[in-house]
């Protein structure tokens, strides 16, 4: 049952990727043809999936799905901003059709479903809403799954946008029209394409920032480290910037899961260290890897970064043997040790929940972070009290 989505290689084992360059949605017409004529250094991770998540706020992100050869997990990525694209997830693979890359994420800028061939061609410059593309609908609505599978026609839209500051400005269009049989492409360019490093955000490197799955920190509501904490704040300055990467690595408890995990928490109830409680339960005492997230940052194109992180470790790991230069620094006050530096400590609003503005506080945070400061190298400022 199992499905080999690996993309197609010629040589073996290295963690650099050079595949073919993106495809959009409005390329698949001449690429397809070519598809395999690139040469390819083997990935070691490789995007299969990407869906756009909106968020409360209104922004939205594009969640990524990875696969890789080091593990069995599916790592993530958190992509804000549309310039950075998955080389992998874009490259056109033999045989698709426009509906199969649409499907898995491979388009451009936002896709609306109109039901008929007839409503694609009342759009002339740009969106079709939700509300017309219904009332264009006369008899039935099909949902994009039974378009591909049924004879009669449908039509997908993938309209490319470029977001700026202070202009949105529709690109390029491209509509598939699904027969039975056929795929037909009718790709319109409204305008030409600009380049997606045109704009001054391409001089400044994307924040990224590595984050290990915690269960008990982002779902659970635990105050025994903040791990949601970092997470929450990691999106939040994305948003704000309009462009970033989480790297979200499926290895939890730094590395040892969650059951030995739950293990380690007793010991710490009984008074060890969080490094002390994984060195008795014959584990390291962070036994995480990074070439997984060197490999899908190197997917995302990325090579000067910004990193949100306290931990050297990481920054020694994700640039070691690679072209990823971490440019900055950027680090991670802990919330509620950020209120006691600046003297507002007793009106700190402490709000529950892995969504927004989570703010951990507790005796056990503090004795976590003054181990990670004192035993693991962290570079967080420690308050007085804690010192
Ligand atoms: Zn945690």
């Amino acid at each position: 049952m199992a499905v080999d989505t690996r993309p197609s290689t010629s040589s073996s084992s290295s963690s650099t990727s050079t595949i073919v360059t993106a495809a959009t949605a409005a390329s698949v017409a001449s690429a397809s043809a070519s598809a395999s004529a690139t040469a390819i250094t083997e990935p070691l991770a490789w995007c299969t999936a990407r869906a756009r998540i909106p968020t409360p706020d209104g922004s939205e992100y594009f969640l990524h799905i990875y696969e890789n050869r080091v593990d069995r997990k599916e790592h993530l990525a958190f992509v804000f901003g549309d310039a950075i694209r998955s080389t992998s997830l874009d490259r056109v693979r033999p045989g698709e059709t426009e509906v199969d890359r649409i499907k898995r994420g491979a388009y451009t800028g936002r896709i609306r479903p109109v039901p008929t061939a007839q409503a694609a061609t009342r759009v002339e410059d740009g969106w079709i809403s939700h509300a017309e593309a219904s009332s264009a609908v006369s008899s039935s609505t099909m949902t994009t799954a039974e378009a591909s599978s049924r004879a009669s026609s449908s039509t997908l839209l993938a309209t490319t946008t470029t977001t700026t500051t202070t202009t949105t400005t529709t690109t390029t269009m491209a509509s598939a029209t699904v027969d039975s049989d056929v795929t037909m492409l009718d790709v319109k360019a409204l305008s030409p394409s600009p380049s997606s490093s045109s704009s001054s955000s391409a001089v400044t490197a994307p924040l990224v920032r590595i984050h290990s799955e915690c269960f008990t920190g982002e779902i659970g509501h635990s105050a025994r480290c903040d791990c949601g904490e970092q997470l929450d704040e990691a999106i939040r300055l994305m948003k704000a910037q309009g462009s970033g990467v989480v790297v979200y690595l499926r290895q939890e408890g730094r590395g040892i899961g969650l059951g030995e995990k739950l293990k380690a928490y007793n010991l710490q109830d009984l008074g060890y260290d969080t490094v002390m409680a994984n060195l008795l339960l014959n584990h390291g005492a962070d036994e995480r890897t990074y070439d997984v997230a060197q490999a899908i940052i190197q997917d995302l194109g990325l090579e000067d970064i910004r990193l949100l992180t306290n931990n050297p470790d990481k920054i020694e790991k994700v640039t070691e043997n690679s072209s990823i230069r971490v440019v900055e620094r950027v680090p991670m006050m802990p919330k509620s040790w950020e209120a006691i530096h600046e003297g507002r400590e007793d009106s700190l609003e402490v709000k529950e929940g892995a969504v927004e503005n989570k703010i951990v506080r507790g005796k056990e945070l503090n004795a976590y972070l003054v181990t990670k400061v004192s035993r693991m190298r962290h570079m967080i400022n420690v308050p007085v009290p804690f010192q």
